[in-house]
């Protein structure tokens, strides 16, 4: 095992934010925080970055098992850790869905054998996420899982909904739902409003999202379930789930980077790689989720990394799937729009996810702590040119992005070094 030493970085530790700081790791664990720190370890000079726990993504397709043609757990965790995370949460809407023990414990495992970050496997509410019956919850339970959803759909039938919340709340899990009406959004292919009626396409009303969320709150007050909205896109969701946090209910909510970044208007050229569900929104929303993020209304920026082949994604707007990836330009969304403190900035990207994904192991930079950690460059341009994942159907390539993953350490060893990934080899 190796040991090394961040040297004189802004250190965004458990205990607060500290000026040029030391981070000194040694056997996979952090082993010392704090000024002019000596060791053995090789010295790395951190000046002018930000040193902080490694990002946590609550929402990664990583489509194995069953569509490896559009990313593998590999390759996703490639570009996982290129995008500066040591962890993801798998979605399990792979082929079949993640609805049984085995499958979770599959991608788990196979998550630690490729070994570059974390992955914390989800289970389905519904089983193969067809919204008839429930999932086998107590073989998932078992298996681990604590994340639980049909991401892709909503649950529509609210009484199958409630006793999954019901069982998951008894046991101390989490109900992550994806908010889209099917009925009031069928069909259609970008934001409801002015660029809809100008492409003479059909659009998806902000109230398909905004109904589900008011439904699913209804049932939070009556399950007493942790419960977290997906890829929040509207103003009107925002205010919901403020609502809620003000009444005391246990919810939480993400942002999407495309959704902090890009609005409608980027759907008027046609190119699916601005294609994705819930759509991108008018630019109204786009500053109501920004200052959603800003205000704490909405916790987390999670990806929604949703890769598809160019086979698939290079068709006419309404023939192409709807997805983008984003693991490797999340940080520097959130560091270009965000407006956030280092302390905020890491809580977005991080601590918090890990907190409500349940995940102990990640999330934290405190002595004693596994050292997944990451070193940013608020001030680096981002690389657009180039993607690690195995599809290309990124909004951001060729965007000017403010913010650049120098080094990612997981669990003690660099997987990213320079903004380089390690070389697989020689990671063994
Ligand atoms: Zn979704």
């Amino acid at each position: 095992m190796s040991e090394y030493l961040l040297k004189n970085g802004l250190v965004v530790a458990d205990d607060g934010v500290h000026e040029s700081c030391d981070v000194a790791i040694a056997d996979g664990t952090i082993t010392a925080i704090g000024p002019g720190i000596t060791s053995d370890g090789e010295e790395v000079d951190c000046r002018g970055t930000w040193i902080g726990p490694g990002f946590f993504d609550m929402h990664t397709h990583l489509r194995e098992p069953g569509q490896e043609w559009k990313e593998d757990i590999e390759s996703g965790s490639r570009a996982a850790a290129a995008g500066g995370y040591t962890g993801v949460v798998a979605m399990p809407n792979t082929a079949p869905a993640v609805d049984s023990g085995h499958l979770a414990r599959y991608v788990a495992d196979r998550g630690s054998e490729v070994g570059l970050v974390e992955v914390v496997p989800s289970g389905t509410i519904t089983a193969d996420r067809a919204g008839t019956r429930l999932s086998h919850l107590d073989e998932l339970w078992a298996a681990g899982v604590r994340i639980f959803t049909d991401d892709g759909d909503s649950v529509a039938d609210a009484g199958l909904l409630r006793r999954a919340m019901e069982y998951i709340a008894e046991r101390g899990g989490v109900i992550v739902e994806h908010c889209i009406d099917a009925g009031l959004a069928a069909g259609g292919q970008v934001h409801e409003g002015p660029v809809s009626s100008l492409l003479g396409m059909p659009g998806v009303p902000r109230e398909a999202e905004e109904i589900v969320i008011a439904r699913d709150i209804s049932l939070v007050r009556l399950t007493g379930v942790a419960y977290h909205v997906q890829h929040l896109s509207t103003a009107g969701a925002v205010a919901l789930v403020a609502a809620a946090k003000e009444e005391g209910l246990p919810v939480t909510a993400e942002v999407t980077p495309h959704h902090l970044f890009f609005d409608h208007t980027a759907a008027s050229l046609t190119n699916p790689v601005y294609k994705m569900m819930p759509p991108l929104r008018d630019p109204a929303d786009v500053a109501a989720v920004r200052a959603g993020l800003r205000d704490g209304v909405i916790d987390i920026v999670a990806t929604d990394h949703a890769p598809h082949a160019d086979h698939e994604k290079d068709h006419p707007w309404e023939d192409a799937p709807f997805g983008v990836t984003g693991l490797e330009w999340a940080a520097a969304v959130v560091a270009t729009v965000g407006e956030l403190t280092p302390a905020r900035f890491f809580d977005v990207l991080s601590r918090r996810s890990a907190e409500i994904a349940k995940v102990a192991t990640q999330g934290h930079l405190t002595v004693g702590a596994s050292a997944n950690v990451v070193v940013f460059d608020p001030a680096g341009a981002a690389a657009t040119d180039r993607t690690v994942s195995r599809s290309s159907n990124s909004p951001y390539l060729g965007h000017d992005l403010i913010g650049r993953v120098v080094h990612t350490i997981y669990r003690g060893e660099f997987t990213v070094r320079n903004g380089a990934l390690r070389d697989m080899a020689a990671l063994g």
